[in-house]
C-alpha cells in the first residue's frame, strides 16, 4: 500500500485549500472524495453566486461565529484580503457587495470550484473520487484509511468531511463519527442558518411572503435572552425564516427540549416605549378620523396589520379618535414584544450549516493537529465553530484548511 505523506479527506474548500497548500510545501498529497466531483456545496453557495469572505475588520468577523476566539490565530495567518489575494492571484476576479461580502466578479460559484481544480492539479494533489471514508486506524507512524473496496495510508490525516447540512452535497455527519472513534469529543451537531417553525403555523400562514424590515428578534428560553438579532424576517408557511432568523436558528436549536422557547419580535427597535407610545399618538392625532387598519399603513406592511391587530386584540374598524390609553398600550406591547412560540426548526436538508462539531478545545488553533491523536488534523465545517450568513462559515473552511496544510 502506497504511503502519502498527506490524506486530506473531503474536497470541500476545506480539504481542497489543505490539499492545495501541503502539495505546494512539496508533500505527496492524496484527497479522497466520496462525490464525483469536488466542491458540490460550494457550488450552491450564496445562491450558487458563492459569498467566499467578508471585508469586515477582524474583532468584528471573530463576533460572527460561535466559538470564533479558536479562529483568532488562524485569521492571523490567513484572513480576508488573504483569501482574496490567493483567488486574484491566480485569475479569479472578485467584487464586494452589500454588507462588504465578497464574490466573483462573474456571479457564478462554479468559477471557484474550476479554479481550486486546477490548483489541486498544478500543487500535484491526487485526488481521487467515490471514496467513502469509513475508518482510520494507526499503524505505527502512518494512518490507514479503510473504505468498502481499496484501503489508503498516510503519515499525516486531515478530516475535512463537512458537517450534516444538506446531506445530499456529500456532507452526511461521517466526520463526526471519524473524530469521536479517534478519541474526540463531539458537540452535539444541530442544524443552524435554517427557519424557524412555530406553534401557531396558522398565523404565520396568513402571514406569509410577508417581510420585516429593520426589526430587532429575540428569542427566550423559559424567560432567559438566547440570541437576538437585528434586521429582516419573512413570515413563511411553517413560521419564520429571512437572514435575522437564519442568524438566530443555531441559538434556538441549541436550547430545543430544554424548555419553551419564545421569539420575541420588536418592529420599531430604534424607539424606547416612550417614544413609540408618543409617535403612536401623532399618529392617531394626525389620523384621527380614519379606520385604524388604515392609520397603521405607516406603521407596518400592509398584508400584515389585520393579523397583527387581531393578535394585539384591537379592533381595525374603530377610528383613531375612538382609541383609548388601553388601546395604546396594548399596541405598543404588541409593536415591541410580538411574541410566538418555537415548535423546533428546519431540519438538516435545508440549514446551511451544522452547529456542533468537534470541540475546539481538543484541536491546537495554531495548526488544527488534534490534541488526542498526533499525526491528525481537522478543518472545516467538522470543527465546532459555525457563522453568520455573510461568507463567514467559507472564510473559516478556507483558513482552517490553510492551516493545517500549511502547518504540516
Ligand atoms: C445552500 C448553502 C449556501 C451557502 N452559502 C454560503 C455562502 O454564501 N457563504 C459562506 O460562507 N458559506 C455558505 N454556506 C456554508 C458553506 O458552504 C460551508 O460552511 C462550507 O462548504 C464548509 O466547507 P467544508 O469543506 O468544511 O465542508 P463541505 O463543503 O461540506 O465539504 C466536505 C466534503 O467532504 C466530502 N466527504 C464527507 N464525508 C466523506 C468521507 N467519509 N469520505 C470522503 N469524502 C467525504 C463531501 O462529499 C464534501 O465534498 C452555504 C451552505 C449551503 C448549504
Amino acid at each position: 500500500m502506497e504511503i502519502y505523506d498527506v490524506v486530506v479527506i473531503g474536497g470541500g474548500p476545506a480539504g481542497c485549500m489543505a490539499a492545495i497548500k501541503a502539495g505546494e510545501a512539496g508533500k505527496k498529497v492524496l484527497l479522497l472524495e466520496k462525490n464525483k466531483e469536488i466542491g458540490e456545496k460550494l457550488l450552491l453557495t450564496g445562491n450558487k453566486r458563492g459569498n467566499i469572505t467578508n471585508l469586515e475588520d477582524i474583532e468584528e468577523f471573530l463576533t460572527k461565529y460561535r466559538n470564533g476566539q479558536f479562529l483568532r490565530n488562524g485569521f492571523a495567518q490567513f484572513f480576508n484580503e488573504d483569501l482574496i489575494e490567493f483567488f486574484e492571484s491566480s485569475g479569479l476576479r472578485l467584487k464586494v457587495e452589500r454588507g462588504q461580502r465578497v464574490y466573483p466578479e462573474s456571479d457564478n460559484a462554479g468559477d471557484i470550484v474550476k479554479l481550486l481544480k486546477k490548483l489541486l492539479k498544478k500543487s500535484r494533489v491526487q485526488v481521487t473520487f467515490g471514496k467513502t471514508i469509513k475508518s482510520i486506524t494507526r499503524n505505527n507512524d502512518f494512518f490507514e484509511l479503510s473504505t468498502s473496496g481499496k484501503n489508503f495510508a498516510g503519515r499525516k490525516v486531515i478530516i475535512a468531511c463537512g458537517g450534516k447540512s444538506f446531506p445530499g452535497t456529500g456532507s452526511d455527519g461521517v466526520g463526526y463519527i471519524l473524530a469521536r472513534k479517534a478519541g474526540h469529543t463531539i458537540a452535539k451537531p444541530v442544524p443552524a442558518l435554517c427557519g424557524i417553525e412555530v406553534v401557531r403555523t396558522d398565523f404565520a400562514a396568513k402571514c406569509r411572503g410577508i417581510t420585516l424590515k429593520n426589526v430587532r428578534i429575540s428569542a427566550f428560553l423559559r424567560g432567559k435572552k438566547i440570541g437576538e438579532e437585528f434586521g429582516e424576517v419573512l413570515f413563511t408557511h411553517y413560521g419564520l425564516s429571512g437572514p435575522a432568523v437564519l442568524n438566530m436558528s443555531g441559538d434556538v436549536s441549541e436550547h430545543l427540549g430544554e424548555g419553551e422557547i419564545k421569539l420575541e419580535i420588536n418592529f420599531k427597535p430604534a424607539l424606547t416605549r416612550d417614544k413609540l407610545d408618543g409617535r403612536l399618538l401623532r399618529e392617531l392625532k394626525e389620523n384621527s378620523n380614519k379606520h385604524l387598519k388604515n392609520m397603521f399603513k405607516n406603521l407596518l406592511p400592509v398584508g400584515l396589520i389585520p393579523h397583527f391587530l387581531q393578535y394585539a386584540g384591537i379592533d381595525g374598524e374603530k377610528r383613531a379618535n375612538q382609541i383609548t390609553k388601553e388601546d395604546r398600550e396594548k399596541m405598543t406591547d404588541a409593536l415591541m414584544h410580538f411574541t410566538m412560540q418555537v415548535k423546533g426548526t428546519r431540519k438538516f436538508a435545508e440549514s446551511m450549516v451544522t452547529r456542533g462539531g468537534v470541540s475546539v478545545k481538543e484541536i491546537n488553533p495554531k495548526t488544527m493537529e488534534s490534541k488526542i491523536v498526533p499525526g491528525l488534523f481537522f478543518a472545516g465545517e467538522v470543527i465546532d465553530v459555525d457563522g453568520k450568513t455573510g461568507g463567514y462559515n467559507l472564510q473559516a473552511a478556507f483558513t482552517t484548511g490553510y492551516v493545517a496544510g500549511t502547518s504540516i
